[in-house]
């Protein structure tokens, strides 16, 4: 487990969060160890920059991944 994200990857993750105050888009909790949500899924050819991206809490990222993660994964 050696993977490294791309530093643009990183720098787009910190703008989002920053961008929308570390608030979760979900429940509106303010995490400061909030994610970046793709709303374009990165396999899926979707640029890493803070226009396809939303800040979602650690818990409800997670809730989202296990629950769409089979079905919406064309769409998402
Ligand atoms: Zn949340
Ligand atoms: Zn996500």
């Amino acid at each position: 487990m050696s993977k490294k994200r791309p530093p643009g990857h990183v720098k787009a993750q910190k703008e989002v969060k920053e961008r929308e105050g570390y608030m979760c888009l979900r429940c509106g909790g303010v995490y400061k160890d909030a994610h970046g949500h793709h709303l374009l899924y990165y396999s899926e050819g979707g640029p890493a920059n803070y226009h396809t991206m939303a800040t979602k809490c650690p818990e409800c990222h997670r809730k989202y991944h296990a629950k769409k993660a089979n079905i919406d994964i064309i769409r998402f």
